[in-house]
């Protein structure tokens, strides 16, 4: 019998009500491993008055009690490590060591959530006019909801999660249907840490439930991490809706050769950011950007035969690079962009599309595919792939490697590799891309900063995790006191100005 996921509400987990269930694939060997309930409209409804119920309580406990429960929670998921990346490369595909990735990262943000006693201070003035004193804090917004993608299934739950609930807030996730197990098991050991029942909910659907969550007007805040044409569907629907939302999407991210850079260090970079994965990641390089014939050239004949004996294995074996993408569409989805780059006239030099990994024959695996001389007209230049296909665009010179990431419609992520400190320095300033590397493949700022891409990859004003998760997940509420003994005048019809 196939195994049935329910929904983990109420800290318990529950059977789905609604009937409809989503297949979770096995991506190794091409079959169907679980059944995912899809929780109807009524469901999440039940869900979202109970959160509210809930997190009252939870927003009136001092935040040092609502930092512990992290505290204990990291020590929980920490023994738990190896247990999670093993379920996480299970039903995503992606290799052991690398869900451990995925894990750690999105406990470094559970950490950052540890601090929330300090993060949470309001601001305080003394003696802001005769007698009157001025301060403000920060409040939590309620019941708040978190929708995230497949490709990571641990850290970015926990980016929207740790955050949220920290802040005092009722979260209600509602994780990708294609990996659901991890999200689930994350919600139990928050229960087992000690947070209170109601306070982090997971609810397993589809566009029925999401829908559900962006027009309720009981939620306050959504978070969601996505492709780009959801993420301005939920960013415009939460604001027709009156919520807050921070809606961060698809990405086509570039890597700036210069002719100084270290070449050999260059092309390790560009393997491992553009295939590991299986390039299923938003920080992927999915561009590399040569300037000059004869960068283009030593780069080329250093990458090509990387690119020839990658190692692609079942996301258990430990000496893969990469393993079997996320579904049987996805697979397809990808090798139809192969295709298309070569009907466009674009350079296939090494051709992925006909690997078959032997023993795992029906599995979703595909060799890495190397694309030289794409011009920014092609499609294939234009569009996320989201696979193991990089893409080398020949810049003549500095300012056309400039413009290509500038003028792309997606702006994540961009690195540029050079011994040359003001190009580098002139890079950073003027790029039109939300996060860059220099010398480093893959930015993904750390916790305490940042995350957040601009143009279609973003559709917020403040980004994930660090100060502005804080900002997001609250409001402002700014208090002007006087006591009777500041107070000097009688009645005032004019606005009191500290003229
Ligand atoms: P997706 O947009 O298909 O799904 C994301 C979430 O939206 C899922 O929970 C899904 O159930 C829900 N959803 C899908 N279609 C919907 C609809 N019509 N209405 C309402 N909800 C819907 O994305 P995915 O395939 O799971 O993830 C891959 C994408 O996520 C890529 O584009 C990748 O670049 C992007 N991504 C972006 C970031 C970032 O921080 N910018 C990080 C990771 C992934």
């Amino acid at each position: 019998m196939t195994a049935e996921i329910g929904h983990f509400i109420g800290g318990k987990t529950v059977s789905g009500q609604s009937g409809r269930f989503g297949d979770i694939f096995d991506p190794n060997l091409g079959t169907v491993q679980a059944k995912v309930a899809l929780a109807s409209k009524a469901e999440v409804e039940a869900v979202i008055a109970n959160a509210e119920a809930a997190q009252v309580e939870w927003a009136a406990q001092n935040p040092q009690r609502r930092a512990r429960v992290f505290f204990k929670f990291l020590e929980l998921a920490e023994k738990e490590k190896p247990e999670l990346a093993k379920l996480l490369s299970k039903e995503h595909g992606k290799t052991v060591p690398d869900a451990m990735g995925d894990v750690q990262r999105g406990l470094e943000v559970v950490e950052f959530a540890c601090g929330i006693p300090h993060l949470l201070k309001g601001e305080f003035t003394d003696g802001a006019g005769p007698g009157i004193d001025m301060y403000s804090m920060r409040q939590p917004l309620g019941v708040v909801a978190g929708i995230t993608p497949f490709n990571f299934p641990a850290m970015i739950p926990m980016w929207k999660f740790a955050p949220a609930i920290a802040c005092g807030n009722a979260m209600i996730l509602k994780p990708s249907e294609r990996d659901p197990s991890v999200p689930m098991r994350l919600a139990e050991l928050m229960f087992e840490a000690g947070l209170p029942e109601g306070i982090l909910n997971v609810v397993n659907g589809d566009k029925e439930a999401v829908d559900t969550l962006l027009t309720d007007p009981r939620v306050k805040g959504v978070g969601f991490v996505g492709s780009s044409a959801i993420a301005q569907y939920i960013y415009s629907t939460c604001a027709a809706n009156g919520k807050r939302a921070q809606c961060f999407g698809g990405a086509k991210n570039h890597m700036i050769v210069m002719p100084d850079a270290d070449l050999d260090q260059t092309v390790d970079a560009l393997i491992g950011a553009g295939y590991g994965s299986a390039g299923e990641r938003c920080m992927a390089i999915s561009v590399a950007v040569p300037v000059g014939e004869g960068t283009a050239n030593a780069l080329m004949e250093k990458l090509v035969p990387r690119v020839e004996s990658l190692k692609i294995g079942p996301s258990h074996d430990p000496e893969a690079d990469y393993g079997p993408l996320v579904t049987r569409q996805a697979l397809d989805r990808v090798r139809g962009y192969v295709d298309l780059g070569v009907k466009e006239g674009a350079d296939l030099v090494v051709d992925g599309r006909d690997f078959v990994m032997q023993g795992y024959e029906d599995g979703y695996f595909m060799g890495g595919c190397l694309f030289d001389k794409v011009t920014p007209d092609m499609q294939i230049y234009k569009d996320e792939i989201f696979g193991p296909v990089l893409s080398v665009v020949r810049a003549h010179d500095y300012d056309e490697a400039l413009s290509l990431p500038s003028t792309h419609e997606y702006g994540n992520g961009v690195a540029i590799f050079t011994r040359d400190g003001d190009a580098a320095r002139d890079f950073a300033s003027k790029v039109n891309v939300g996060m860059v590397g220099i010398n480093v493949p893959i930015p993904v700022p750390l916790a305490y900063h940042t995350f957040g891409g601009w143009k279609a990859s973003g559709f917020n004003d403040l980004n994930q995790h660090g100060p502005d998760s804080i900002r997001f997940y609250t409001r402002t509420k700014t208090v002007t006191s006087r006591w009777p003994s500041g107070v000097k005048e009688g009645a005032e019809f004019v606005i009191p100005t500290m003229s």
